[in-house]
């Protein structure tokens, strides 16, 4: 699939994720033109490629079609004033691509809603707002807290304490990283309706790895779905 994609411009690279069927739906694609992955990765030579490549701290950025499967399956629940929270957001690429699917251009308006990035890793949580504040429409989006990136345990979710209880919880949560288990935290943060978007890796398996898709109905109840398998690095302890 790289080499199908890979472009030599930003508008190139997104262009063929779209005709290639990768990115389906006009929304998306125009969320992504908006993003320069170039100021995502530290390999400019490869800043275009469909393909994934070192952040550092053992993490990665994702290749750009597993960004677009996960903003697609997420796409309805991205709706203005939706919480979104995107758990190992290491190069702040998809926080930023998701902001830009629910914030329209200009100011914050009111019940705008809100995009969290969440780290494990301190210096990764720097680097993705780094990143961000690299154009003006992300220093726009982080100053008047649209978006925030945060550093904590992604198996433990994110809860704003300033936020009532009716208004905590997440319509959307995307998981970058392999989990052991569709951890608690999660379902329970997701809100009625809500949708996350999670690599698993496989009981008793050999460390095979597929992405869920967990719905949670306006009654909340919970359906898994399994879809397709992936290769991500571990949801796991912070190094110490
Ligand atoms: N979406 C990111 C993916 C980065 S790789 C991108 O495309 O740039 C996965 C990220 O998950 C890493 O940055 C890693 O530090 C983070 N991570 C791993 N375990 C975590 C945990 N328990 N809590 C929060 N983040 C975690």
């Amino acid at each position: 699939m790289a080499w199908r994609s890979s472009g030599h411009s930003n508008t190139e690279l997104i262009e063929n994720l779209f005709r290639n069927g990768l990115i389906k739906t006009e929304r998306v694609r125009d969320a992504f033109m908006k993003v320069d992955r170039a100021h995502y990765t530290p390999h400019q030579y490869a800043a275009y490629e469909d393909s994934p490549q070192p952040i550092g701290h053992g993490a990665t950025i994702s290749a750009p079609h597993m960004h677009a499967s996960a903003a697609e399956s997420l796409l309805p629940f991205l709706c203005p004033g939706s919480r979104v929270l995107d758990i190992g957001s290491g190069s702040g690429y998809l926080t930023a691509v998701l902001a830009e699917l629910l914030f329209p251009a200009g100011p914050r308006t009111e019940d705008a809603g809100r995009v969290v990035g969440l780290e494990h890793i301190k210096e990764l949580k720097d680097l993705g707002e780094r990143n961000m504040g690299k154009s003006e429409r992300g220093r726009e989006l982080m100053g008047d807290g649209r978006v925030e990136f945060v550093v904590g345990d992604g198996r433990k979710g994110w809860i704003e304490e300033a936020m009532g209880e009716k208004d905590a919880g997440w319509d959307a949560i995307h998981v970058g990283a392999a989990a052991k288990e569709p951890h608690k935290a999660l379902i329970e943060q997701l809100r009625s309706p809500g949708r996350m978007f999670i690599p698993i890796e496989e009981k008793d398996g050999f460390g095979e790895q597929y992405i869920w898709v967990i719905d949670k109905d306006e009654k909340g109840e919970v359906k898994y779905k399994r879809e397709y398998p992936v290769r991500y690095v571990p949801l796991c302890d912070a190094p110490k």
